[in-house]
């Protein structure tokens, strides 16, 4: 039941989104024009009715073309390729309210003493659009609403002059007037609520952002940090694993780095710390990934590439940061350091993986620094 009343709400709305939007406004347009018509119908049934038939029948049946043809239009989608056309958004707001104007000021001609009644619909005709609308197009549809039905009622006091008499036709298009202006002041307002709206989910978006980027970066270095490091090493792995192709990390620390410091300063040390990074960076592969894993140690992760290959890659970034000695801070400075590289199996991997790079590290620094040990 519940799937068979999804599927009728499907056929009649489409797909979800926003041209599904667009369609539900052209229903709420077709219901609208249909309970008119309904009304001039009721209104001119019987002798002596209020309306005369025969002058409301052409505006009603005109009403329920337009509604009927709004809707397949949105829901053929056609109005996709006629608002490429004319240049306007989707929901065709600007035309689709035009011709609601010149279907109300037609019925304002042909309802005779009911008439007064008519010119809140074409209030009504202008608000549903103006909130679709900027301000400009907005101002002007109400300019255009009132210049229309002035020239309805100029028409009609020539044509009817006993039934739309000049002074009471002036008075309701002053009322109007005024009651447009309002309409219109406060679509503006919204629009300027609306705007704020945006610009707040814009400013949030990209604090978003940049809260993101503090997450996952190390300040000092720029490299991606531990945590981003253990998510990366989450997919992977997992990737790795349906590829069946083999993954690599190695565990790189900086060799007496804390004599850096003690001799250089603290300054010195991040600077340091800032160029080991940028050079082994330089070196890297495309697909390699070097992240700050804590204080003066870096861990790498070689997607798809073998103990064996790995260990020579490590070797590449000892020899190339062997050639870049750090002489910004002191002229010739050297700095190495020791790896411990390894296969890592899969997921469950990831932790026994690391303790055996850091046992070979250790290895590494047991050996005298500045090499790299298979894990
Ligand atoms: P080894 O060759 O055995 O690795 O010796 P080491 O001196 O490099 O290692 P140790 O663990 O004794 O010292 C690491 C030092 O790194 C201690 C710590 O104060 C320093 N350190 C950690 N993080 C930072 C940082 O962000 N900036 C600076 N300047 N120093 C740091
Ligand atoms: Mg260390
Ligand atoms: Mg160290």
């Amino acid at each position: 039941m519940n799937s068979l009343s999804n599927r009728a709400v499907e056929q009649l709305l489409g797909a979800p989104g926003p041209q599904r939007w667009r369609i539900t406004q052209s229903l709420i347009g077709l219901t609208g024009y249909l309970a008119l018509a309904l009304l001039l119908w009721l209104g001119s049934a019987g002798e002596g009715a209020l309306l005369d038939r025969a002058r409301v029948q052409p505006p009603a049946l005109a009403m329920l073309l337009a509604g009927l043809s709004g809707y397949a239009l949105m829901r053929s989608g056609r109005n996709r390729a006629l608002a490429a056309v004319w240049g306007c958004e989707p929901s065709l707001t600007l035309p689709q309210s035009l011709i609601g104007l010149m279907l109300v000021t037609w019925v304002y001609a042909v309802t005779g003493a009911a008439r007064g009644a008519v010119l809140a619909l074409l209030v009504v005709v202008v608000m549903f659009s103006m909130f679709a609308l900027g301000r400009r197009q907005a101002v002007l549809l109400a300019a255009v609403a009132l210049l229309l039905l002035a020239a309805v009622m100029h028409a009609m006091t020539l044509a009817d002059p006993f039934r739309y008499r000049a002074d009471v036709e002036a008075v309701h298009l002053a009322l109007t007037a005024l009651v447009l202006t309002g309409v219109t002041l406060l679509s503006m307002r919204l629009a300027r609520l609306r705007q704020r709206l945006r610009d707040q989910r814009t400013a949030l978006a990209r604090a978003l952002e940049q809260l993101s980027e503090i997450a996952t970066r190390d300040d000092l270095t720029g490299l991606p940090n531990r945590r981003a490091m253990g998510e990366l090493l989450l997919t992977e792995t997992a990737r790795h694993a349906r590829l069946k192709a083999p993954l690599s990390l190695a565990l790189l620390d900086i060799d007496h780095f804390k004599q850096i410091n003690d001799r250089l300063g603290h300054a010195a040390g991040d600077e340091v710390l800032r160029g080991f990074a940028r050079r082994l960076e330089a070196e890297l592969r495309g697909a390699d990934v070097l992240a700050r894993w804590g204080g003066e140690e870096f861990l790498l992760l070689l997607p798809g590439t073998d103990a064996a290959q790995a260990l020579q890659a490590v070797e590449r970034l000892r020899e190339g940061l062997r050639l870049q000695p750090f002489d910004g801070i002191e002229p010739g400075m050297q700095v190495s350091f020791s790896a411990g590289v390894g296969l890592c199996l899969g997921q469950g991997d990831i932790d026994s993986a690391i303790e055996r790079a850091d046992r070979a590290l250790y290895r590494a620094k047991a050996a005298g620094r500045d090499r790299s040990e298979p894990a």
